[in-house]
């Protein structure tokens, strides 16, 4: 009741002024001065002690603790960067970026000497480097060059408590490089209590933890569930920046284009509040944080607002443990997050969005608490949090499509996959079905083991069709124009559409347009920025991305060094781009859709009915060819086909005869799958035997 509430207020106040007097300190405090006062720094000398008695440790601490600044560099000024790397892995990129570039300024040292950082197509370490930030996945791929991880000395497998499939996937690989290395250490970190478990997988490892600092946090439930979560969000932030006292403000929403949405609702919201009001309201600085936010944009969070300024950070569920920012005393949780799935009818992962678990509003909610007593606001009901909400969420192993996974493992030459130490297995499903795909690849072969084929595509840091229609453009002497495309598939789109120029940028984009496809479309704007000099103004003046673009041209000239430790060489046909689309087609024949009606299309593999995007070129220019294949189905209000190219139906049966196959003196397809007899015959054989060990296995 109310007295309560008196109560809480009061305990609140007395909180706070010891909050203000904390974020003083951190204002006026030198960085190694700050590194003292956080929690993990109490414990530094026992931690240190449990780490030098045990070769694996398991670490647990609430977010902001310091177990992502702070390990690294004790273990550093401890000695073990002398014989190795101090190596510690991140689910994602953006925190290993920005966690490195933090702990290279505690050291005042230069980002990417002493501290440095890898990510996908970007190293910037050296020679120097000690301590190395990289995401879970570029060691996964460094256990292929060196299975033993000769180089680390210590590995911290950091946010654990994620379960990445590249996580999940690790933990099996570094438990046997600890169990063959006598002088390996491991440490693995998680923010929540899960902790029991991954002692219990590395055989019973110590369990250390880290003393808590935290603040109570009022939580606050909607009374009726809420239609519009962003337009709720964006009005419980305003009201918020009207009528409370100081403190930051966090908003989870689901991804980049909600992100943009809130934003822009809230700075239009601001710019009639200024207009309108008698009351003057303080000034309110909007930052988004999503992970294809390029890094200076990023950085922007971490920085003081000014005087009088309140941030209002909007981010996903990267704000949920991996990136700390002080100062927020309010949270705003639309109770939603984005998850990568396995969609069994598309035969592909897909980001959908699902309610998050009670355990992700927990953590949610405790962001408001770290400098203060904060206050959560939950956009959903208490019945919905007791009864409909997951305890925890799903590892993403046990949810997504592992084609990738599966090539790693077979050229680590783990020879039956359903054997691997897992510390949650997959379902034999997802396992089979990923054999599948990458057998109709060319990837494996009928014995399922990897193929020639297989054994080059895992060279490439990419998924496995964009592995595969780079190699083929090889075969078709058209590598050149595929590694373009490849590089723009691997970057987010560089078509720039901004709120209140879209007609005038929709004009930009249409001058682009190669009619029969996207994928040709996407080589035809890099090739004239190419023909432009790189020129930022062009790109500026064309409506395009022009970090996009560059990123592109980076990933490229990556992805040219290994064609070139492979000796593939570039060969380029200038501009015979139908052998490209039959490339293009290689890679995607399991993505073929076919014209059904008008404009409308069917995928060839399930009858299931898809339309073009309307960003395509094709949509655009109202060209409906009778065949073709997609990058990827996005799911909306209908399944859209996202970068689309038309193709000629005899590629399809030349190139996935397993597939397809065509009617005597007839063109149309027979849509079912229609495998080759004995090849069929192999592969069902194949899948039974591993069924068959997976149920013993399970037995036992
Ligand atoms: P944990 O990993 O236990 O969650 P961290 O080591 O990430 O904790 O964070 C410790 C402290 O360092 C936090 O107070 C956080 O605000 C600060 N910090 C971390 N990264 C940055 C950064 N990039 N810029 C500024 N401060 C940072
Ligand atoms: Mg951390």
């Amino acid at each position: 009741g109310d007295v309560d509430f008196k109560e809480k207020l009061k305990f609140s106040q007395h909180l706070k002024e010891k909050a203000e007097a904390v974020s003083d300190f951190a204002k006026s405090k030198s960085l190694s001065e700050q590194r003292q006062y956080l929690p993990i720094y109490t414990v530094r000398d026992d931690l240190l002690g449990v780490v030098r008695e045990n070769q694996v440790v398991v670490v647990v601490g609430e977010t902001g603790s310091g177990k992502t600044t702070q390990l690294t560099q004790y273990l550093h000024e401890d000695g073990y960067t002398r014989t190795g790397l101090v190596g510690c892995t991140q689910p994602r990129r953006v925190a290993a970026m920005s966690v490195a570039r933090r702990v290279s300024d505690e050291m005042e040292t230069v980002l990417g000497e002493e501290v440095g950082y890898a990510i996908r197509f970007e190293d910037v370490t050296c020679h120097k480097t000690k301590i190395k930030y990289m995401t879970d996945g570029v060691l996964l791929r460094e256990t292929l060059k060196d299975a033993d991880l000769d180089k680390y000395r210590v590995i911290i497998m950091d946010e654990a408590h994620e379960r990445s499939v590249d996580t999940d996937v690790l933990f099996g690989i570094l438990k046997k490089v600890a169990a063959r290395r006598r002088d390996f250490k491991l440490i693995v970190t998680s923010a929540t209590l899960n902790a029991d478990k991954f002692s219990k997988f590395f055989g019973g490892a110590p369990v250390f933890h880290i003393p808590g600092r935290t603040f109570p946090v009022n939580i606050l439930y909607s009374k009726t569930p809420c239609e519009d979560y962003v337009e709720a969000a964006v009005k419980q932030a305003i009201t918020i920046h009207i009528t409370s006292g100081p403190g930051d403000i966090l908003i989870f929403m689901t991804g980049q284009e909600e992100i943009e949405t809130a934003c822009y609702a809230l700075a239009e919201r601001m710019e009639q509040l200024i207009s309108s009001s008698t009351k003057a309201a303080g000034k309110l600085s909007i930052l988004p944080v999503y992970s294809q936010l390029p890094a200076d944009l990023q950085a922007k969070i971490f920085q003081k607002a000014g005087e009088g300024t309140r941030k209002c950070i909007v981010a996903t569920n990267i704000a949920e443990t991996s990136l700390t920012v002080d100062g927020i005393l309010y949270v705003i949780d639309t109770g939603y997050g984005k998850m990568k799935v396995y969609n069994p009818r598309m035969g592909m992962d897909a980001l959908q969005v699902f309610p998050c678990s009670r355990a992700a509003a927990d953590q949610r909610a405790g962001r408001a608490g770290r400098t203060g007593p904060g206050t959560c606001y939950r956009l959903f009901t208490e019945s919905a949090y007791q009864d409909e909400m997951l305890p925890n969420p799903v590892p993403e192993i046990q949810r997504t499509n592992l084609a990738n996974v599966v090539l790693l493992l077979k050229s680590l030459e783990v020879e039956n996959l359903l054997h691997f130490d897992f510390m949650d297995p997959p379902p034999q499903e997802n396992i089979l079905n990923s054999m599948y795909q990458l057998w109709l690849l060319g990837a494996l072969n009928n014995a399922g083991g990897l193929a020639n084929l297989g054994w080059k595509m895992v060279e490439f840091p990419l998924d496995p069709t964009l592995a595969k229609m780079l190699l083929m453009g090889k075969e078709l002497g058209c590598v050149d124009e595929v590694l373009t495309i490849v590089s723009m598939l691997s970057v987010p789109s560089v078509f720039f559409r901004p709120k209140d120029r879209e007609e005038e940028s929709d004009t930009a984009r249409e001058k682009f347009f190669v009619p029969e496809s996207d994928h040709l479309t996407l080589l035809n704007v890099y090739l004239l920025w190419e023909s432009n000099e790189y020129s930022v103004d062009w790109c500026n003046a064309h409506f395009l991305h022009v970090k996009g673009l560059q990123k592109a041209r980076e990933v490229r000239s990556q992805l040219v060094d290994i064609l070139n430790t492979l000796k593939i060489p570039q060969i380029s046909r200038h501009r015979e781009w139908d052998l490209v689309r039959k490339a293009i087609c290689s890679a995607y024949f399991q993505n073929s859709a076919r014209l059904k009606g008008v404009g409308e299309y069917v995928n060839c593999r399930n009858g299931v009915p898809c339309h073009l995007h309307p960003s395509s070129a094709l949509y655009g220019l109202g060209y409906t060819p009778d065949y073709i294949v997609y990058h990827e189905l996005v799911l909306t209000t209908k399944d859209y086909m996202q970068c689309v190219s038309a193709v000629d139906p005899q590629w399809l049966v030349e190139l996935g005869p397993m597939f397809f196959s065509v009617k005597e003196g007839d063109t149309s397809f027979l849509d079912r799958r229609r495998w080759h007899n004995e090849e069929k015959t192999a592969m069902e054989e194949e899948m039974e035997k591993l069924r068959q060990e997976q149920d013993e296995a399970a037995c036992r």
